[in-house]
């Protein structure tokens, strides 16, 4: 497989594919050179050269190049495309052309692919399809808490205020860096995103943007159709469920920087938090109302849905939870 877009989710894909025992990295692409493409090159990924770049510009710098996107197509089956909002929707028509599958991200219309993916959510709904697109980060979350209420108590209606960060840590030029921005959309487009997962989930979503890099936060009060025996139940449920990391209120992992923390301590890959994050002391019940916090880490939940991906493109795996468990063994992610 290849990663064409190495970026914030590309070269954490690129690493997560690296991991699995049944896929192949055979290629990244940059379009011109940077310390990510000098990276690259350290850790062995054959680089090629996407969209307006040239080899030329790489090895006058000392950086070999394996190729150009033609070439790298010619040696793999799926494309995880990992390009800006937008790009992707014109690489689809380089995928076509080469007769490709294809994995694309959040940022890209749902129309983009034949259907959205969850790994939780809609694994066996996409086996077999030969494009999907991964869900945002935001929707990721959101359909992966889904998939623990709907099956257990159903969800009658979701409100989630969604506390989005400003711009991840590597970038310099977005914010905001004072301030709280309301984002006038209401209802946002992150509850018809949750529905290209979920198409019958009663769920309306708000956003405000922050100045923080390092996670989302999201607010939710979900009426459920019956109500759990108690919060504890609600909170066994998350547990037993893969990719959801709860924190005991005497962990003190009080907010996003100790979460962080944790993460960093751990040293998975990036220090990355790939799972959703619950506060036990931040969940409670009041017979069908159910409202809990949930944080978000934007630059990596969505990695092992990108591998979960490829593989229900290729049936690879029998379900998502089969799936699941493969990927995150080989990333080093604890088991529920
Ligand atoms: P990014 O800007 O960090 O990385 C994109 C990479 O693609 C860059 O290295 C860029 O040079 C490269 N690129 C530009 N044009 C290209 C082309 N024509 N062909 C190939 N590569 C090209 O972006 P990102 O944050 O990694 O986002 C990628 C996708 O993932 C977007 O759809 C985004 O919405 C989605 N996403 C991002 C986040 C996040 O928080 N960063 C979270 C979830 C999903």
């Amino acid at each position: 497989m290849a990663v064409n877009g190495y970026g914030t989710i590309g070269k954490r894909v690129a690493d997560a594919v690296a991991l699995q025992p049944d896929m192949e990295l055979v290629g990244i692409t940059k379009t011109r050179p940077s310390f990510e493409a000098r990276h690259a090159q350290e850790k062995g990924y054959p680089l090629y050269v996407a969209g307006e770049g040239k080899p030329a510009d790489f090895e006058t710098l000392g950086l070999k190049v394996a190729g150009t996107l033609k070439d790298l197509f010619a040696k793999v089956d799926v494309v995880v495309d990992a390009s800006p909002d937008k790009v992707g929707k014109e690489n689809r028509r380089l995928y076509e052309a080469a007769g490709l599958r294809a994995v694309f991200q959040g940022g890209e219309k749902p129309e983009v692919a034949d259907a959205s993916f969850n790994a939780l959510g809609n694994f066996a709904a996409c086996r077999g399809k030969r494009m999907l697109r991964v869900v945002s980060c935001n929707t990721t979350g959101l359909a992966r808490a889904a998939a623990v209420l709907d099956p257990n108590w159903g969800v009658d209606h979701w409100d989630a205020t969604l506390i989005r960060r400003g711009a991840d840590p590597a970038e310099s030029k977005k914010g905001p860096i004072n301030g709280i921005l309301p984002n006038f959309q209401l209802p946002s487009h992150h509850g018809p995103d949750v529905r290209t997962i979920f198409p019958d989930l009663s769920i309306s979503t708000t956003a405000v943007v922050v100045p923080t890099t390092l996670m989302h936060v999201h607010v939710n009060h979900v009426r459920l159709k019956r109500a759990p025996p108690g919060s504890e139940a609600v909170l066994e449920a998350f547990r037993r469920t893969p990719r959801f990391r709860l924190f005991a209120a005497w962990e003190h992992a009080d907010g996003t920087p100790q979460v962080m923390e944790y993460a960093r301590d751990r040293g998975l890959g990036f220090s990355d938090m790939m799972e959703n994050v619950l506060w036990d002391a931040g969940l409670r019940l009041d017979g069908r109302d159910l409202y809990f916090f949930q944080a978000i880490h934007q630059e990596s939940i969505v990695v092992p849905e990108n591998i979960d991906a490829i593989r229900a493109i290729f049936e690879r795996a029998p379900d998502g939870r089969s799936s699941i468990a493969m990927t995150d063994q080989a990333l080093g992610l604890r088991p529920p």
